[in-house]
């Protein structure tokens, strides 16, 4: 589904974040094999024994924010909305706006990764 609006129930948030993640890793040991699903709807992780849910993967661990406003907030980050826009469809302050996307940004890998220095092509 990709309209994210339309998603109005925490359970259907909650799946459609399940599904994007795909793969799900354990945030404190990255270990992807022994990852379990408790009757909670928390997540375990049998190597180091932790205990996590969504949103400790998505870097929002311990926030008091709902799955349908995190869903919308991520939307938001990912369709380059403006804070005011993204604040709008959540329904959250600026404030939270803010902080969201800063989390959501601290997720994103280096710059260091990508393709730097000169670029040489031949003209045809
Ligand atoms: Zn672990």
């Amino acid at each position: 589904m990709n309209n994210y609006i339309q998603i109005t129930s925490e359970i259907q948030a909650k799946q459609e974040i399940r599904k994007q993640l795909g793969r799900l890793r354990c945030p404190l040991c990255q270990c992807q094999h022994y990852v379990k699903k408790l009757p909670e709807g928390r997540y375990f992780c049998s190597s180091c024994r932790h205990k996590f849910n969504l949103k400790a993967l998505l870097g929002f661990k311990s926030c008091r924010l709902t799955y349908v406003q995190l869903l919308r907030i991520i939307h938001g980050f990912a369709s380059r909305k403006t804070l005011q826009a993204t604040q709008d469809i959540a329904r959250v302050s600026y404030p939270t706006a803010r902080l969201a996307f800063s989390r959501l940004r601290a997720l994103l890998p280096d710059k260091q990764g990508q393709l730097a220095g000169d670029i040489i092509t031949d003209v045809m």
